[in-house]
C-alpha cells in the first residue's frame, strides 16, 4: 500500500535510536519533527499527528513495543514504520558557503547537503536562524565567534569535524559567504584530506560582492571600472601593498575591503599619501542583512569623519564604481547620472 501524507506544519514524532531517527527526519522536514528515544516520554508529548517508528525490520520485538506505546499514549496519531538504515560507516564533510547572511542566498546544492547532514558546525556570519529547518535531522553546533563570548578555537573545530566524520556521520561545515574567500576553506579541506575524509566544497555567494550589491554598488562598470580585487584589512596593509592598491584604484580598479574596520584609517591615509584623489568615492556596508545594518557613502578625503564610528562586520568598497550605487542625496544622484552616461555612451569600451 502506498499512502502520501502531507505533514506540512504537523507534529511528527520519530521514535527510536537517534542514529535512525536522524536519518529519517529529512523526509518529514515540512513538519515539526520530534525525535524520541525513550518510550516513557511519549505521554508528555503535545498532540502528534504522525508517529514514525524508526526501527530495523529484523527487530520486530522493538517495533511492536513502540507500536503498543504509540497506541496507548498517542491515540490520535497515525502510526507508520520506517526502516531506513543508520548512517554508513564512512562519513564525509560538506564545506558549505552560506552567502552573506540572508536565507535566500543559500544555494540549492547547499540546501541539499544540509538536508542529508547529521551534524552542522556553523560559523557566526552564516544565517543561523534557518539552519534547524534546513537540517532537521542534524545536531547543530555553533562554533562561531559571538561577540563577548569565546570562539571555539580552530583546532577544536577541526577535531570535532574529524571525530564526527570518522563516526560515519555527514558533517556540514557552514561558513559565511564563500568558504574560499577568507574562509579557511583550504585549511579545513586539508585537515580532512590528511585523515582520509571525503570533502565536497560547495561555493557560496561571497559577501565581498553581494554586500555592496545590496546597495546597488557594482564591482565593474563598462568604461568606468574593468577590474576588481578583494583585500583583507585584518592587519595593516604593507607599504608595497598600498603602492599597488593606489595604482590599481587610479586605473579604475575597485577594491572590496573585508575585515578592514580597525585598519581603515591606516588604509585611507596610505592611499591618499600615494596620490589617490580625495574625491575618490568609497562606501562602507555594516552588518548587511542583520541587525545594525547601515550603509555610508563617503570619499577618501571625508572618510576620517564620515566613517569614524563604523563597527565590524563591515565591507568598504573604494573606487569610481561606488558612485553607481543607490544615491543617498541629490548630489549623489547627479554623480550617478554622470557616471551612467559615461558607462552607457556609444563607442568601444576598452576591455570592459
Ligand atoms: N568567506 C566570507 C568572508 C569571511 S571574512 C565571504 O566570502 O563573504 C569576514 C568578513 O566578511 C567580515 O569581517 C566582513 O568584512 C565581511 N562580511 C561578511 N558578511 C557581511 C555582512 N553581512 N555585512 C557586512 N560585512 C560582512
Amino acid at each position: 500500500m502506498f499512502v502520501e501524507i502531507d505533514v506540512t506544519g504537523s507534529a511528527v514524532a520519530l521514535l527510536g535510536a537517534k542514529e535512525r531517527t536522524s536519518r529519517v527526519a529529512r523526509k518529514y522536514a515540512a513538519g515539526q519533527t520530534l525525535q524520541v528515544e525513550d518510550a516513557s516520554h511519549l505521554a508528555d508529548l503535545a498532540p502528534v499527528s504522525l508517529a514514525v517508528v524508526c526501527v530495523g525490520e529484523q527487530d520486530a520485538a522493538t517495533r511492536d513495543e513502540w507500536a503498543r506505546s504509540v497506541r496507548q499514549h498517542l491515540p490520535g496519531a497515525l502510526l507508520t514504520f520506517d526502516a531506513e538504515q543508520p548512517a554508513p560507516a564512512s562519513g564525509m564533510v560538506f564545506l558549505i558557503g552560506a552567502g552573506p547572511g540572508k536565507a535566500g542566498y543559500m544555494t540549492a546544492r547547499a540546501l541539499e547537503a544540509l538536508a542529508e547532514s547529521d551534524v552542522v558546525l556553523i560559523d557566526h556570519l552564516a544565517p543561523a536562524a534557518d539552519i534547524a529547518s534546513w537540517a532537521p535531522g542534524a545536531e547543530i553546533i555553533d562554533v562561531g565567534k559571538v561577540p563577548g563570548k569565546h570562539k571555539v578555537p580552530q583546532r577544536d573545530i577541526d577535531r570535532l569535524m574529524i571525530e564526527k566524520a570518522h563516526a560515519g556521520l555527514k558533517v556540514a561545515r557552514v561558513k559565511g559567504g564563500d568558504p574560499y574567500v577568507f574562509g579557511r576553506g583550504t585549511e579545513e579541506l586539508y585537515v580532512c584530506e590528511r585523515e582520509g575524509i571525503d570533502v565536497e566544497v560547495i561555493s557560496g555567494v561571497t559577501s565581498s560582492i553581494a554586500v555592496p550589491a545590496s546597495a546597488k554598488v557594482p564591482m565593474t562598470l563598462r568604461k568606468v571600472g574593468h577590474m576588481f580585487t578583494v583585500v583583507s584589512g585584518h592587519s595593516e596593509l604593507a607599504d608595497a601593498e598600498l603602492d599597488h592598491l593606489a595604482g590599481f584604484i587610479k586605473l579604475g580598479g575597485t577594491v572590496s575591503l573585508l575585515m578592514g574596520v580597525r585598519t581603515l584609517p591606516h588604509t585611507v591615509a596610505g592611499l591618499l599619501a600615494r596620490g589617490v584623489e580625495g574625491q575618490m568615492p568609497l562606501a562602507t556596508f555594516e552588518n548587511v542583512y542583520r541587525e545594525g545594518e547601515r550603509v555610508t557613502f563617503s570619499t577618501l578625503a571625508k572618510a576620517g569623519t564620515d566613517l569614524a564610528d563604523i563597527k565590524a562586520p563591515a565591507i568598504t568598497v573604494i573606487g569610481r564604481v561606488v558612485d553607481a550605487g543607490e544615491p543617498a542625496d541629490e548630489a549623489a544622484a547627479c554623480r550617478r547620472d554622470a557616471l551612467l552616461a559615461q558607462a552607457l555612451s556609444e563607442g568601444r569600451a576598452a576591455r570592459t
